[in-house]
């Protein structure tokens, strides 16, 4: 440390741990956990395993095919669908039609209904358009059924129920040129038309199962945590799962669903066997009830306001003051750009080696902290240690819970530790780890989403543009947009998504933020008396150079990481990877960027005809 500025090792303090020994762990527990069928490992919900995506909550509804005309077909009601919706109707936009797979709105928090589910940013800025909605979360972290019912009130306010088709899957969407607009064919025998089509169906929306061989023999009772089946468990929500107490449960997945849901199982299975492949780095929660007195304190735009703050001191961008607080934020001292608020404290710019270093040590000493955390918690000193992440704490999506560790305390509760490898094998009755098998009535899948395979199929339809252009086939290297939305030769066609864009850590505001620009746009497009709009080719050109040169410069950073979503499994090259295309300029400049196109009003890049 000789060379390191005093003043810099005044801000990481104390290095009470052996950084090349921590080096030499993370990348040993990365090498056992790397296969060789990266994102392949996993197996699609379809065919054999389609029934593991079916929608256990809606009645079965009948209707007739439509062949109407709309103005704006959205696909997908969730919080983007719906924002969309919200910000076309404050434009002046009245024929708008959400089409939804599920049957109700809401998306994601519709699907998603497993017991212990809670909004993982916090709600005050995660959940979109308090202040428009009258509403006021009741906790600073809120339960997953408060925010589907605060998305239900914006679907009400904006009257986006009014022409809706719920349980209707899109199958296939067509541009014809002659009459300027799409045909979108669904699975219900529809071929309606729509002069432009927002594509909001969802990031990860596509439940995926694990590869383990066997998976298909199970006799037991098995679902996905996002089809929860409480005909099974008994209870809802808020627990009450019965109907487990008599049943040996196992559980394989410990990511953001395994940490919410496990300390509910835990609460009533008879038995409960989390089979854990990587352990999850978890962190505090502090959740608490939201104080009235400050409710009724804030002044009106305090939502965009502390969703602004929220941004930038969770991407390291110096601010007076922290109003969120929390584990989010505190990330910002260690992400990109850590240098900037660490120049504001010493008073110079920092070399990139000065910045990797404090980012690279505030980061190992809050996984230190992390993995204190356990030993403090669990009793059981194998299980603790078993319990123990070995990554950099933005490797995997950091995860914050108070119930999760105690929950390895009780006496009903077994943490099979498969030392990365994952479950071995699944039975007729069980699954088994290193040859043993583990009796199940019931498997409970809390393996995720499909990442890192193309849009469409994920999305589950193709999109054919003008003269006959696959979008499968158009962005099989990749994607190419402008700004992440819009693609030459479909034109009208707008993707609202995380894909040639920027992250932050909350999802709803880059929802909201290209929500705004669908609005901002076809309002302009209007306003010109035009019928379509597309990008140009240089616009296009000029995007996606901008955006690839990062993209893969990032590699070192991920390389080093156990494998997951965020890294392709370990493949960063994978170009339909979570982060294959994000943009260089980070979240807080790149929406920035978005709005003052907005301000010129000019459509720069965009052909109107
Ligand atoms: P994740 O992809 O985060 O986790 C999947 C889990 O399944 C991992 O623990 C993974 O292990 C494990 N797994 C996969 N295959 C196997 C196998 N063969 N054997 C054993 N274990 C296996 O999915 P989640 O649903 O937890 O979360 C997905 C994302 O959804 C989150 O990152 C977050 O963005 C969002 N989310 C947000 C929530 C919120 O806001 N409250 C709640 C839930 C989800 P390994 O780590 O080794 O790959």
């Amino acid at each position: 440390m000789a060379d390191i500025d005093p003043a810099i090792m005044e801000i990481v303090g104390e290095i009470d741990y052996d950084p090349d020994e921590l080096r030499k762990r993370y990348a040993y527990e990365r090498d056992v956990r790397l296969r060789p069928d990266k994102n392949q490992q996993y197996v699609e919900t379809k065919a054999e395993f389609s029934h593991y995506i079916d929608d256990p909550y809606a009645e079965p509804l009948e209707r007739d095919p439509l062949n109407d005309h709309t103005e704006v077909a959205i696909i997908g009601g969730g919080i983007g669908g719906l924002l969309i919706g919200a910000r076309l109707r404050q434009a002046g936009f009245d024929d708008i039609r959400i089409i939804e797979k599920g049957g109700d709105l809401g998306g994601v928090w519709y699907w998603n209904r497993y017991p212990g589910l809670r909004c993982d940013t916090e709600s005050y800025i995660y959940i979109p358009m308090i202040e428009e909605v009258d509403s006021m979360p009741t906790e600073k972290y809120s339960r997953g059924a408060e925010i589907q019912s605060n998305l239900l009130k914006i679907a009400r306010r904006f009257d986006l129920y009014k022409n809706a088709c719920l349980q209707t899957v899109v199958t296939g969407l067509e541009w014809d040129d002659a009459a300027s607009r799409w045909t979108i064919r669904t699975d219900r025998g529809d071929a309606m038309t729509a002069q432009y089509v927002v594509m909001a169906n969802g990031q990860l929306s596509k439940p995926k199962l694990p590869g383990i061989p066997g998976i298909d023999t199970f006799k037991g009772h098995t679902f996905h945590t996002s089809r929860w089946d409480y005909d099974y468990t008994g209870g809802d929500y808020l627990g009450n799962l019965t109907r487990l107490q008599d049943k040996n449960v196992g559980v394989i997945g410990t990511g953001a669903t395994g940490v919410q849901a496990i300390p509910e199982l835990a609460k009533w299975a008879k038995q409960l066997n989390v089979f854990q492949r990587t352990p999850a780095a978890v962190d505090v929660r502090a959740n608490r009830p939201t104080d009235p007195q400050w409710a009724s304190s804030l002044e009106p735009g305090w939502q965009d306001r502390r969703s602004d703050n929220f941004n930038k001191v969770s991407s390291g961008i110096m601010q007076d003051e922290d109003l969120v607080s929390d584990g989010f934020s505190e990330l910002g001292r260690f992400a990109d750009p850590t240098a900037s608020w660490v120049a504001a404290v010493i008073g110079r710019e920092l070399t990139p080696e000065e910045g990797a270093f404090i980012s690279q040590t505030l980061d190992d000493k809050k996984m230190n902290e992390i993995r204190a955390r356990i030993d403090a918690t669990v009793t059981d000193k194998a299980t603790a240690e078993a319990l123990k992440p070995w990554h950099r704490r933005y490797c995997k999506r950091p995860l914050f819970s108070d119930e999760y560790l105690p929950a390895f305390n009780r006496p009903n509760v077994r943490l099979v530790d498969t030392a990365g490898k994952g479950v071995q094998r699944i039975t007729e009755t069980g699954a088994v780890v290193d040859g043993v098998e583990y009796p199940l009535d019931c498997l409970i899948f809390a393996t995720g989403f499909e990442v890192g395979t193309e849009f469409t199929r994920r999305a589950g339809y193709d999109v054919v543009g003008r003269d006959g252009i696959e979008l499968r086939q158009y962005w099989k290297d990749g994607m190419k947009t402008f700004q992440g939305m819009f693609t030459r030769g479909f034109p009208n066609c707008i993707l609202v998504n995380f894909g040639q864009n920027a992250a932050a850590n909350s999802f709803s505001f880059i929802l909201d933020e290209q929500a705004k620009h669908v609005a901002h746009t076809l309002s302009e497009v209007r306003k010109r008396g035009g019928t379509t709009v597309e990008p140009s080719q240089q616009a296009v050109d000029d995007y996606v150079a901008e955006i690839k040169p990062l993209s893969f410069s990032q590699s070192a950073f991920w390389e080093q990481c156990t494998p997951s979503y965020f890294n392709g499994e370990g493949a960063n090259e994978n170009p339909h990877g979570f982060f294959a295309n994000v943009h260089p300029a980070g979240g807080v400049a790149f929406y920035g960027m978005l709005a003052e196109w907005r301000n010129a009003a000019n459509l720069d890049g965009l052909e109107v005809r």
